[in-house]
């Protein structure tokens, strides 16, 4: 690679926010290109898997009305990409309503959806069981399911955003990591294995690894990395249909005790369903530190509950899987987005887009480093999303 190949812009990380962001850019004329630095596609860091959950509430107004905006850009999506992505069957939240999580809080929720007109039905424990075939419910669990919920497609998403950005233009690169940057007024300078390159404006899609790049330039996301378990099951009759599930209950001394899982994909033929833990324990200090095995207590902890509740899933683990999940420390963040102004100099050629459970924005996010990179701003309604600016007082 020689020093003088340019680019308007370049995304670190080809993950789907790093391709979507690249998409967008493209079709706006910038002359773009993403380094990844294992395979376009791996299931490495934060994407792994066939789903992940599609849903429209939030117990703060304006991250529903976000899911919102985020829904026409999924369309546009799936018609250029020729593929449903977005697969309605009911997203249903039951539990403890008034526990507080980073997914937010059952009651709070429902108010929230009141508000905003989302339409929810109201259930008991007693619904619950009958009509999806949960059991041994604790009396006192309440919930609600949301009809337009359900799960995106990850690999679709993935394999389509990856077929459209190339036929926009983008240069895609794959396994050549970024080793460092060296931003100044004009642009950044990249160093990769293979030379130097130079973009107007970079991307930093790069997840788990964002410090990396970010911390000799003397700034830090205030992140954690957890590696959490994904366990595949079976389901004893493949025919059984029921919501996404998540169920909210207090924390135990041990973790914070919530657990979520899928039916049988819409789009597979298939009778197995995947579960997780969300448990925010062991934060890793570098991300290659993660081993690909999950922790043998957070699978037993899922599959007791599966076991215990959910008698039409056989509780006996088929596979056992881990993912990198990206959270800011503070709880009332969602995600890191926006330019890097004020954290370092030429930080206004530097857009982040990494971490907290992204995946049902994905090409809002897109777009969002898209607009920021072209022009600058961006008219959807992010602000409190943004990474604070140290400049301003
Ligand atoms: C267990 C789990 C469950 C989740 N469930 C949901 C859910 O139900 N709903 C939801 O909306 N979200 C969910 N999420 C979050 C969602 O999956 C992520 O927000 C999203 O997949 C992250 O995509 P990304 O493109 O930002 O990052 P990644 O997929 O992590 O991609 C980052 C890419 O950058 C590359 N890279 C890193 N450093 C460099 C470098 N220096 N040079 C070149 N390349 C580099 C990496 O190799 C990687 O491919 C979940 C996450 C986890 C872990």
């Amino acid at each position: 690679m020689s020093e003088v190949e340019h680019y308007d812009i370049v995304v670190v990380g080809g993950g789907p926010v790093g391709l979507a962001s690249a998409w967008h850019a493209a079709r706006r004329g910038a002359r773009v290109a993403v380094f990844e630095q294992f395979a376009f596609g791996n299931e490495q860091c934060g994407t792994s898997g066939a789903e992940r959950h599609w849903r429209l509430q939030y117990t703060e107004p304006d991250l529903c009305q976000l899911t919102g905006e985020a829904l026409p850009l999924w369309r546009e999506l799936e018609r250029a990409g020729g593929q449903q992505l977005l697969h309605a069957f009911g997203s249903l939240w039951f539990g403890d309503v008034d526990v507080a999580t980073n997914e937010g809080k059952i009651s709070a929720t429902a108010r929230t959806m009141d508000q905003l007109s989302i339409p929810y039905e109201w259930l008991t424990a007693a619904d619950i069981e009958r009509r999806y075939g949960f059991a041994d419910l604790p009396r006192h669990f309440e919930g609600f399911v949301q009809p337009d919920g359900g799960a995106v497609d990850v690999r679709a998403t993935v394999d389509g955003l990856l077929r459209l950005s190339e036929s926009a233009g983008v240069v895609l690169r794959a396994g050549e990591s970024v080793q460092e940057l060296v931003p100044d007024g004009e642009g950044v300078r990249l160093r990769t294995p293979r030379g130097w390159c130079r973009a107007g404006k970079v991307v930093l899609a790069n997840g788990p690894y964002v410090n990396r790049l970010l911390e000799p330039l003397g700034a830090r996301l205030d992140l954690n990395v957890f590696e959490m378990a994904l366990v595949t099951l079976r389901q004893r009759d493949p025919r059984a249909r029921y919501p996404f599930w998540f169920v909210f209950q207090e924390p135990t001394e041990e973790d914070t005790n919530l657990f979520y899982g899928f039916p049988p994909n819409a789009w597979q033929d298939t009778d197995v369903v995947r579960v997780g833990p969300v448990f925010e324990v062991n934060p890793l200090d570098d991300p290659e530190q993660a081993t690909g095995s999950p922790d043998p207590r957070h699978v037993s902890r899922v599959c007791d509950w599966v076991d215990r509740h959910l008698p039409v899933v056989d509780a006996r683990p088929l596979a056992r899987e881990t993912c990198l999940a990206v959270l800011p420390a503070d709880p009332e963040r969602q995600f890191f987005l926006g330019t890097a102004k004020g954290l370092f100099d030429g930080g206004d050629n530097v857009v982040i887009a990494t971490g907290g459970w992204g995946f049902k924005f994905v090409p809002l996010l897109g777009k969002v480093c898209a607009d920021l990179c072209v022009d600058g701003a961006t008219d959807y309604r992010v602000e409190r999303l943004m990474l604070p600016d140290p400049t301003r007082p």
